[in-house]
């Protein structure tokens, strides 16, 4: 590209791939299912591996490379595979590397669908796992077996907003010899890059902040050539592929990640300082606030504080739902990551079938409330929160 060593920011616009030779400007849209060749013996040589020509687009496609490729560059990466959501990557970098008669390591706190699939079918399949404290690093030792194959983790948590200490979980990977994965999802590699740190896979939900206006599903792996290149023969045979035409909605959107991401947390910021005495709240969360239990280990791995807002309603339950239905702007809908500012009320959506000790039990508090914060005016969405909370 050019003699300079790039910002990411840069790198998100300028780095490129395959053009088509009509000297487009910018990402064409590689809408094919397969790839012709001209010859027999090019078509067996690509079919050996001994060319890195296209040939079917569950296996590779030029969008979507050019997608994989600028991720794995923002996530300081040797390599990256695009795969159609979140959960798509979560799964295949499981199921890639590890095999029966495995065990994983996983913090308690997790996205659903992950704990899901490790809790539920990863044990079907013979591989065991732990769950530790998301938070008390000390006693992560004593889950290891001579078996275990991974740690995962996601910081921040969702919808808790832990942070876990990248640098010490590196360090804890290290010393056993096992593969330290980690969602990146709620940070972006805008604000942390966990290959700083030793992160072996670096796993996103694209649909998330990546894409960042609602309109794709899409995930991401990015990690080490060796490791990438076992996740992309278990992809290329399983078939969990990114469709081109999303792939080219998060290219158009990474260009746009840096400057979204930043007037996200600055919008998130002045939310959380703005509710932080509000009557009507027993509690604002946000990892750039310093009444955050893990505040100095947010500053010390992020850059900003990321893009969600939670706080506790003092009338549990029902305040929940009466807030929720007195917004005005804000919308309701089980996403994030969206110009659009979202709220959502964990106790009566997403864990409303739990009983509330079960709820307690993975930190869902009854009147939790998590706001998406969106790009909207700050003292817009701020506005309809409070006049939301005089209501209830
Ligand atoms: C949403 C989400 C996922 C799953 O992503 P999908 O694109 O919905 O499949 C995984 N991890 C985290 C932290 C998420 O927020």
């Amino acid at each position: 590209m050019s003699e300079r060593k790039l910002h990411p920011s840069t790198i998100a616009i300028r780095a490129q791939t395959k053009r088509t030779g009509q000297m487009e400007h910018s990402t064409p849209l590689f809408l094919t299912s397969s790839f012709t060749f001209e010859t027999a013996e090019s078509m067996r040589a690509a079919f050996a591996d001994e060319t890195d020509d296209n040939i079917y687009s569950r296996y590779s496609n030029p969008t979507v490379d050019e997608f994989a490729g600028k991720m794995a560059l923002l996530e300081k990466c040797e390599s990256g595979f695009a795969v159609a959501s979140g959960m798509a990557a979560v799964f295949s970098s499981f199921m890639a590397l590890m095999s029966a008669g495995d065990h994983i390591i996983c913090c308690r706190s997790m996205f659903g669908g992950t704990n899901t699939v490790v809790t539920k079918f990863l044990k079907r399949f013979g591989i065991e796992h732990t769950m530790v404290d998301t938070t008390d690093i000390s006693g992560w030792d004593a889950a290891v077996k001579p078996n275990t194959k991974m740690l995962y983790l996601e910081t921040p948590t969702n919808p808790q907003l832990e942070i876990i200490d990248l640098e010490a979980a590196g360090a804890f990977c290290k010393k056993h010899h096992i593969i330290y994965n980690v969602d990146n999802c709620f940070a972006t590699p805008v604000l942390q890059t966990p290959a700083d740190f030793g992160a072996d896979l670096v796993v996103h939900s694209a649909t998330k902040w990546l894409d960042g206006q609602g309109r794709v599903l899409g995930g991401i792996v990015t990690g080490g050539k060796d490791l990438i290149h076992e996740i992309y023969l278990f992809c290329r045979n399983s078939g969990p592929a990114l469709s081109p035409f999303n792939a080219w909605v998060l290219t158009k959107s990474l260009e746009t990640l840096d400057v979204r991401i930043h007037r996200h947390c600055e919008n998130a910021l002045k939310m959380a300082q703005a509710l932080e005495n509000n009557s009507k709240l027993s509690g604002v969360k946000y990892p750039f606030l310093p009444s955050h239990p893990q505040y100095e280990i947010a500053k010390k791995q992020m850059k900003a504080g990321g893009g969600i807002v939670c706080f506790e309603l003092k009338g549990g339950i029902e305040a929940g739902r009466k807030f929720m239905d007195a917004l005005q702007i804000i919308s309701l809908t089980p996403n994030l990551g969206d110009s659009r500012s979202i709220a959502s009320h964990p106790a009566s959506t997403t864990h409303g079938k739990l009983t509330e000790a079960e709820r307690e039990s993975v930190g869902i508090t009854p009147g939790l409330i998590r706001i998406s914060v969106g790009l909207e005016d700050a003292d817009d969405i701020i506005w309809d929160i409070e006049q939301a909370l005089e209501k209830c």
